[in-house]
């Protein structure tokens, strides 16, 4: 393997061990994915990133999808370090926050109101409860594989599972992902699979009428990067408008990212709520609900409550404007070169996979997003497939080499790659070397 010098993140790992659980703070950046540790990373510019021992990164990790241009883009760095000697939160009504409202509801047609908060979670949290709140319904379907952030109602089957575990998909086993769920949290949860019509079909008959939302992601985007079938996403849309419950997007990932209007504007769907978070803030934690007035109005006065002292953070606000501005320059350029560099990274990834016929592979992506899946199968079309087809500890295996060879992609196969627009043709070519080389490694 490529020999590179980590001495500085080793020690900071053995030190952390001491005073960070697992040495981090959120599972996914620590020990359970990276072998024998993390990277600490210390300095970003473009798609680039450099660890504390000086080795530069050309990532694709991009903070789970939250740099759509990339790291320290000049003008982002420009509005913070203006608006930061401002002061840096104020907890008041802002200018910035109506324009950045303004400018959402002009992009997405299913919106006419926003509620900013600050991570996907939270809005995914009051989402639920608004819908719940409006309808007067108790249930909310759910699907596998499907994750909408750690709230105990939607942290059910979001983790791959022994297939023998999941049940028959007309009754899935329900698997609550964490100890502290108490039953009465998920027990108005139905689980389905996705991109099955006729299992949402015959679910609905089942719960529709108590349903107070389907949820969906877009594109599953928790399983690696899973596309619904063509159709799929309409019918969900259909089968809620005809059972009174409200089609609830989840665009945490794919909003202001897949295109400016997310999945909603790929797929040409009417959602009634959505949610959005990562990609918004360009870095800062900044998540947002958005639906028609009828809907969202039902947050009025806390008629539905949502309440935050960090809700609508400025510099977060700040940065939402700017990266809107900038992706959505010379007719929507950002969005466009976005897209095309995550189209054109895949299918480098394809070729290289292909050539090493070692390695049956397939690779997946919509778009910016991307993920390799290491199987025999032609195609990963479900979570169940996810959970009985892939190799996953082949992918981990695989992107820890990577780093070595300078390629930052999350190890966890769960999690999925991107492009930002800082990306470029030479990256591109560096990154199917590297996978290259070390698949070569592998045999
Ligand atoms: N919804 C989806 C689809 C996500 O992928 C995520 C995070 O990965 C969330 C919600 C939660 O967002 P956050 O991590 O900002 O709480």
């Amino acid at each position: 393997m490529t020999r590179m010098k980590t001495t500085a993140s080793q020690a900071l790992f053995e030190r952390a061990k001491d005073v960070l659980v697992e040495g981090v703070s959120s599972a996914s950046r620590g020990p359970v994915n990276y072998d024998p540790y993390p990277p600490y990373m210390r300095r970003g510019r473009g798609a680039r990133l450099w660890d504390v021992d000086g080795n530069e990164y050309i990532d694709w990790m991009l903070s789970f999808g939250a740099l759509p241009l990339g790291h320290a883009h000049p003008l982002i760095v420009e509005v913070v370090r203006e608006e930061v000697a401002n002061g840096t939160h104020f907890a008041t009504a802002l200018e910035v926050e109506v324009e950045v409202a303004e400018r959402i509801v002009g992009l997405l047609p299913h919106a006419e109101k926003i509620r900013f908060a600050n991570t996907g979670t939270e809005a995914c949290m009051a989402a639920v409860r608004l819908a719940r709140g409006l309808t007067g319904r108790r249930k909310v379907i759910k699907f596998e594989g499907h994750y909408h952030g750690w709230y105990d109602a939607l942290l059910v089957t979001t983790n791959p599972q022994l297939p023998t575990t999941l049940g028959h998909p007309n009754d899935p086993v329900r698997v609550p992902d964490s100890s502290g769920l108490t039953p009465g949290s998920w027990e108005d949860t139905v689980v389905v699979p996705w991109n099955d019509v006729g299992l949402l079909e015959r679910a609905m008959e089942t719960h529709g009428r108590e349903a107070a939302c389907v949820v969906t992601e877009g594109v599953i985007a928790n399983m690696g990067v899973i596309p619904p079938r063509p159709g799929y996403l309409q019918r969900v849309q259909e089968l809620c408008r005809d059972y009174g419950a409200l089609f609830y997007l989840d665009e945490t990932v794919t909003g202001f990212r897949l295109a400016p209007g997310g999945c909603a504007e790929l797929f040409g769907l009417t959602p009634d709520i959505t949610t959005y978070g990562k990609a918004l803030g360009q870095g800062f934690p900044i998540a947002a609900i958005a639906g028609p007035a009828a809907v969202m109005d039902g947050l009025e006065w806390g008629k539905v409550l949502h309440y935050g002292s960090h809700n609508a953070p400025r510099l977060g606000l700040y940065a939402a404007k700017t990266m809107l501005e900038e992706m959505l320059r010379d007719d929507r350029r950002g969005f466009r070169e976005l897209a095309a560099l995550g189209e054109r990274m895949a299918a480098r990834l394809r070729d290289v996979l292909g050539a090493s016929n070692r390695h049956p592979a397939v690779v997946q992506n919509v778009g910016s997003m991307f993920q390799i899946y290491f199987t025999e199968a032609q195609e990963i079309a479900t979570f169940r497939d996810f959970c009985a087809l892939v190799d996953r500890g082949k992918f981990r295996a695989l992107a820890n080499r990577l780093l070595r060879h300078g390629v930052y992609m999350s190890p966890s196969n769960t999690l999925h790659s991107l492009s930002c627009t800082a990306h470029s043709e030479a990256d591109i070519e560096a990154t199917a070397n590297a996978v290259g080389a070390a698949l070569d490694e592998m045999r």
